[in-house]
């Protein structure tokens, strides 16, 4: 599998104040559409694209587009976050949904909802979790893509760990994976150490 690891020193001081456990909801929205929205420029450092011809007010000059459209599938509802961040650079992608939650007693997986659109097949998707911690939702939600015909899946996310790079390896070894930190492990909770908690709850101020 493809790991990148985001270095960028913006991107590092955005992850630090994330993790920081006194950043007000507030903040870590900004800090977090912010990253995310760093991570998104990385992973599409490679887009394919098509050459064309551009008519400016005073020559016709070459131009690119996008060979393939995009489509943002966030996993409910911490990718949600990272939604808003990487929307305004490409607001004409389409948003697709699934829903996970895990099951706080086995951190199993458990989809409870899927809106996706028709033409996954020829399009690029991007699957955004801001922790990908067990692996189990990213697994769970690649599958659900790839079952919808999607065959060019990156997987963007803010925190990662081990176990839930190689769950994710393991399951869907052509998915690459975008990520601003490969944490340390997971606790007894299956939380990431030292990660920053619960994206969700910090993000919608639900803590
Ligand atoms: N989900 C979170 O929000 N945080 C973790 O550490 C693990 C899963």
């Amino acid at each position: 599998m493809h790991t990148v690891v985001i270095q960028h020193p913006l991107a590092q001081c955005h992850l630090a104040a994330i993790r920081a456990v006194d950043t007000p909801s507030h903040q870590f929205r900004r800090h977090l559409n912010l990253l995310a929205r760093m991570l998104f420029l990385e992973a599409t450092r490679e887009l394919t694209l098509q050459e064309t011809t551009v008519q400016t007010p005073l020559a016709q000059t070459p131009g690119v587009i996008l060979a393939r459209p995009m489509v943002f599938v966030p996993i409910l509802r911490a990718g949600l976050g990272m939604l808003d961040g990487i929307l305004p650079l490409m607001p004409e992608a389409t948003v697709a949904h699934v829903g996970i939650k895990r099951n706080e007693e086995t951190a199993l997986p458990q989809p409870y909802y899927a809106n996706l659109p028709a033409s996954l097949a020829s399009a690029e998707v991007f699957l955004l979790d801001p922790m990908l911690a067990t692996g189990g939702s990213a697994c769970e939600g690649v599958r659900q893509l790839k079952a919808a015909g999607a065959r060019k899946i990156t997987m963007i996310c803010v925190v990662s760990c081990p176990e839930g790079l190689a769950a994710l390896d393991k399951a869907h070894p052509d998915v690459p994976v975008y990520t601003a930190a490969i944490d340390q492990g997971l606790n007894e909770r299956s939380y990431i150490v030292p990660g920053l908690g619960d994206a969700g709850d910090r993000y919608f101020g639900t803590c």
